[in-house]
C-alpha cells in the first residue's frame, strides 16, 4: 500500500503512456483525445484517496493551490458517503472514477448550467476524455494500492 506521494510519483511516471494513448485517440476523436491528459492530471486533485476522512494529500494540494474550503467540505461529504477507505466504490478504476468524477464535477456543472454554458454537443466527448484520462491515473493508483 502506498501513500499519496508514491501514488503521485507513479502517476507522473506513467503520464507519457497516457499522452501516447491520447495521441492514438486523435485519429478517432480529437476532442476526447484532448481531454484525456487533462483527466489524467485531475488525479492530482481528485485521487481515489478522497474517501479518507481528514485531510488527504490530494486535499492538502487542493488547499495549497486552489484554496477552496467549500470544495474540501464537499470532498469530506463524499468520504462520509463512501464510508470506507479503499472501498470498491471509491478505488475501483473506471467505476470508482465515474462516481468520484460525477461527485466532484457536480458543483461546477451545476454552475455552468446555471450560466447556460452547458450542455452543448461537445459535453459528452469532453466528459469521456476526462473520464478515460482519470481512469488511467486511477488504474496506476489502484495498482500501487495492491
Ligand atoms: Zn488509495
Amino acid at each position: 500500500m502506498s501513500g499519496g506521494k508514491e501514488h503521485l510519483q507513479a502517476c507522473e511516471r506513467v503520464f507519457p503512456v497516457a499522452l501516447a494513448l491520447s495521441f492514438l485517440m486523435l485519429f478517432l476523436n480529437w476532442l476526447v483525445a484532448l481531454f484525456i491528459p487533462i483527466g489524467y492530471m485531475l488525479e492530482f486533485f481528485i485521487d481515489p484517496d478522497l474517501d479518507e476522512l481528514g485531510i488527504t494529500s490530494a486535499e492538502g494540494r487542493m488547499i495549497h493551490t486552489v484554496v477552496l474550503i467549500p470544495l474540501v467540505a464537499w470532498t469530506t461529504l463524499y468520504a462520509k458517503i463512501i464510508g470506507k477507505h479503499r472501498s470498491f466504490w471509491s478505488h475501483t478504476p473506471v467505476i470508482g472514477t465515474l462516481i468520484r468524477l460525477c461527485w466532484m464535477l457536480f458543483p461546477f456543472v451545476a454552475l455552468l448550467w446555471y450560466w447556460h454554458i452547458l450542455p452543448n454537443s461537445y459535453t459528452p466527448q469532453i466528459f469521456l476524455g476526462i473520464w478515460l484520462g482519470l481512469s488511467m491515473a486511477d488504474t496506476v493508483h489502484w495498482l500501487k494500492d495492491r
